[in-house]
């Protein structure tokens, strides 16, 4: 297929489609502006990039993603280690940490059990929330804040499941956000009423 740009517009345009939601014309507006933008803007811009990917890690108690390791919630001493919110995502813990109602730690797992798609409960981070509660005897509750969709659903069920011998407390955030939606798109209120909300499985 013959193409109207050149080739290194071409591979910048391509680049931007690889986003999310980004669709032609918008990758294609994004490149056209990376080419008005000033040198030094372009350059910013691809260091914050390179830096991002190089220095960003998993905490390695919580899963999140942070500079430092313990991240700065898991390493705050004003945080409360007895409780922890499960989620599904990264960006649910920003979610979660908008509404300044949750003063617990967080457990991300990268994903839910979705047997359609091959995820079982080993390709998400279950076993590593299962060793930190076998590890800290003072954790009192786990609130399992996954999404209100089928996996979402699926993966409360299996870590109340696994974690009911343990004999710690497992509650689950109430139904205030919209079945199939996103803690990440919840508003504040929502989310809010929602923790305050939850039920013990
Ligand atoms: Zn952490």
């Amino acid at each position: 297929m013959s193409s109207y740009y050149s080739p290194s517009i071409e591979k910048l345009i391509e680049g931007f489609e690889k986003l999310p939601s980004i669709g032609h014309k918008t990758a294609i507006r994004l490149a056209f502006h990376i080419l008005d933008a000033s040198q030094e803007e372009v350059t910013e811009f691809i260091e914050a990039i390179k830096n991002a990917k190089t220095n960003l890690k998993y905490c390695s108690q919580c899963f999140n993603i942070s500079d430092t390791d313990p991240c700065p919630i898991c390493a705050s001493p004003k945080r409360d280690k007895t409780i922890i919110c499960v989620v599904e995502d990264v960006k649910d813990v920003i979610a979660m940490e908008r509404t300044h109602e949750f003063k617990g730690v967080y457990h991300v797992l990268h994903g839910s059990i979705s047997p359609m798609n091959g995820i079982g409960p080993d390709e998400i981070k279950i076993k590593e929330l299962l060793q930190r509660i076998q590890d800290n005897k003072e954790i009192k509750e786990i609130i399992v804040a996954t999404n209100p969709r089928v996996e979402g659903e699926a993966t409360a069920m299996y870590i109340s499941k696994i974690l009911k011998p343990l004999g710690v407390k497992v509650t689950r955030i109430a139904h205030g956000i919209p079945v199939g939606g996103d803690l990440e798109y919840t508003d504040e209120i929502t989310l809010t009423k929602a923790l305050e909300g939850r039920h013990e499985f």
